[in-house]
């Protein structure tokens, strides 16, 4: 596991938007992010589940979040222009952007897989987190230290039978991430990075892994030490790197 420790008031001061901030991952990284002093964006398809997560925030008296429900799958430019003026009107500039949000579509051989859940698979996972950023670009340069991270996963970087379009997703989203780093390398404060956070105990886990007793995983709240660091001012000077939360 990564190792960190994280100041309680680490990103005091920062605008962080979340993706997938409902469930899973994204809700415990929502709220450890919040708990460190951060104003939290909580981007999602399903309102209840952000309402709730906002909830939590609210009832621990950490920086009121911001709610933004979204479905990525069909979501268009002009409403990523929208997210970004919504933004700076009411913040100014962003200091975070995670890339959660995720997809598994399904587990078959590339002979027998379906066009439409590769289609949504690469929406979701692909071209939503580059709609995204760019449209948020301008906002995280305005930033004096601007992180996005980018989520990947063990089969973004080796291909494995049957994961199909969600393995070829996230190696597209290393490239993603290592061009963006290069291009704003020496230009502005944004750096990015990919983060693998390895099997993990949420529905898309179990989900994937159908007979593993879920117990064996670790929670997303165990491997919050590298989502902090990388959002924080601790990872300043890398950039363009994957990470992996469970090595
Ligand atoms: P999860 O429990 O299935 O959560 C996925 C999140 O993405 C949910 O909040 C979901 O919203 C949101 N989402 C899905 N489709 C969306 C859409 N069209 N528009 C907006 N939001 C959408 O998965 P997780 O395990 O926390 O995964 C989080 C990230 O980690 C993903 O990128 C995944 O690929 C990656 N990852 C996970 C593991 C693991 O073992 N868990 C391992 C490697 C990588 P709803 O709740 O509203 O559906």
């Amino acid at each position: 596991m990564f190792e960190y420790h994280a100041s309680s008031n680490l990103l005091a001061n920062r605008n962080i938007l979340v993706t997938g901030a409902g469930s899973g991952i994204g809700r415990a990284a929502a709220l450890s992010y919040a708990k460190h002093g951060a104003t939290v964006i909580l981007l999602g398809r399903t309102t209840t589940k952000l309402e709730a997560v906002y909830d939590t925030i609210e009832e621990n008296q950490w920086p009121q979040a911001a709610l933004f429900p979204m479905d990525l799958e069909g979501a268009t430019e002009q409403d990523y222009t929208h997210l970004a003026e919504a933004i700076s009107e009411e913040f100014g500039h962003l200091d975070g952007l995670l890339h959660n949000a995720g997809l598994l579509g399904e587990l078959k051989p590339l002979s027998q897989y379906d066009t439409d859940t590769w289609n949504k698979v690469m929406q979701v996972n692909l071209n939503a987190p580059f709609l995204m950023t760019r449209a948020l670009l301008p906002l995280l340069r305005k930033s004096t230290d601007a992180s996005i991270i980018f989520t990947s996963s063990g089969v973004g970087h080796q291909g494995r039978a049957h994961w199909g379009a969600y393995s070829v997703s996230k190696f597209a989203t290393e490239g993603l991430m290592q061009t963006l780093a290069d291009e704003e390398d020496g230009i502005s404060s944004v750096r990015c990075n990919s983060l693998n956070p390895g099997g993990t105990r949420t529905p898309m886990r179990a989900k994937a892994f159908p007979g593993e007793d879920p117990l064996s995983r670790p929670t997303p709240e165990d491997i919050m030490p590298l989502y902090l660091y990388l959002m924080g001012p601790d990872s300043q000077g890398s950039s363009g790197q994957a990470f992996h939360a469970q090595q």
